[in-house]
């Protein structure tokens, strides 16, 4: 053989070699990621001929994506059908959405989700058909790609039922026995709880409790007794505040927003063995989500956690978005990326998106795409941690 042919030889099997082992590489850093924070809706799309297709954010680069294109099929569910539905067809729903969501899970290497139940007052609790069961139902039809998280429905209304100064030892009774089911059904975390969470629209509730309410502190001992996480929905107040100006217009937001960090940090301190995870890191609704008192939080208690959140842009709808994590393009502010970096591993991922059906239901903010695209400006080392060890870690996953 001559020289040249050999060499050309030897240079193609070191290309089909490194070609290999990247791909190999690239597999084994993208599938196996942990989103902590989403649901599931099937709640109607109302207005006629609404799109609620979804919008690709920028800075993605989708190889998964194109090939799915490529191979004709639709990447999502199928159209919308009228009437009205049983419990079984509910449960189908919810399995089609989820279908739906394991298809955007496949395009962003995200092997798992953990499931949730939105937060959830008494008045909503019997009405609100979106409770543990259906995301249990989920979870057993798909055990490798969902992990059940549950007390959205049935332990926040019970706080939200009881002022802390009448938590009897029956109430706590009753709260032990509810906490004990959901753990009988394989939770690891409880959530979502709700702090405080503010009404977006003239439908959305306005809910606030303290988080050292006696039932908070005794689901941190639940929790650390069990070795589970609380998942924790809250705006960050330093101290009480005026709402803010788009918020006003909702009626039932009251015009004072009263502080939660105070409370928040006696839950942390209350039982350290316990893990908090504040989710919605990079979704302001108050100003008061500033990377400087969450660097000061982090540093002070060792059981928080937080879960970043991007929302797609200006265009869902609100105009008050501060502290946001990126910027239009997707961007990482200088600031988040340093506190990513600084404490690499108590930072994770919860995009809090509601993946329903598309053309049946309706659509809300996208944030799974928005959210997961971050990742790929962190280093390798820290993305692996922030996408998937510590997860995995704080709500022991097994792979
Ligand atoms: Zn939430
Ligand atoms: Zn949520």
């Amino acid at each position: 053989m001559p020289l040249a042919s050999i060499s050309r030889f030897y240079f193609s099997a070191l290309f089909l070699l490194i070609t290999f082992n990247l791909s190999a590489g690239e597999n084994l850093a993208t599938t196996g990621y942990i989103d902590t924070h989403m649901h599931l809706t099937i709640a109607k799309n109302k207005k006629q001929g609404q799109s609620n297709s979804r919008k690709k954010p920028q800075m993605i680069g989708n190889a998964r994506l194109k090939e799915t294109i490529r191979q004709g099929k639709s990447p999502r569910g199928p159209k919308a059908r009228g009437g009205q539905k049983s419990q079984s067809q509910s449960n189908e729903e919810y399995i089609k959405a989820a279908e739906n969501l394991i298809v955007l899970m496949d395009e962003y290497g995200v092997g798992k989700c953990l499931l949730m139940p939105p937060p959830q007052i008494p008045e909503q609790s019997k009405k609100v058909n979106n409770n543990y069961k259906n995301c249990l139902e989920v979870v057993n039809k798909f055990p490798d790609r969902f992990v059940l998280v549950a007390g959205g429905g049935t332990l926040n209304p019970l706080i939200y039922g009881t002022d802390a100064e009448s938590v009897t030892d029956q109430v706590r009774k009753k709260f032990e026995q509810q906490a004990k089911i959901l753990i009988e059904n394989g939770v690891r975390a409880f959530g979502e709880m709700s702090v405080l969470h503010v009404a977006m629209a003239e439908h959305h509730n306005y809910s606030q409790a303290p988080a050292d309410h006696p039932l908070f502190l005794l689901l941190a001992d639940i929790a650390a007794k069990n070795n589970l996480a609380i998942d924790i929905h809250m705006e960050a107040v330093v101290s009480d505040q005026a709402i803010v100006d788009s918020l006003k217009q909702v009626s039932h937001n009251p015009k004072i927003i009263p502080a939660t960090i105070g409370g928040f940090e006696n839950l942390l301190i209350h039982n350290r063995g316990a893990k908090i995870v504040w989710q919605h890191i990079g979704w302001d609704n108050t100003g008061g989500t500033t990377p400087e008192l969450l660097r000061k939080l982090l540093a002070k208690h060792p059981n928080l956690y937080l879960a970043l959140r991007r929302e797609e842009g200006a265009k869902a709808g609100r105009s008050f978005t501060p502290n946001r994590i990126a910027d239009e393009s997707g961007k990482l502010y200088p600031q988040w990326l340093k506190l990513i970096n600084d404490f690499p591993e108590r930072i994770m991922i919860g995009s809090d998106e509601f993946v329903g059906i598309p053309g049946k239901t309706k659509r809300m903010p996208q944030s799974f795409e928005e959210t997961w695209s971050i990742l790929k400006q962190l280093s390798k080392e820290t993305a692996e941690k922030v996408g998937r060890l510590n997860a995995k870690r704080v709500y022991s996953i097994s792979d």
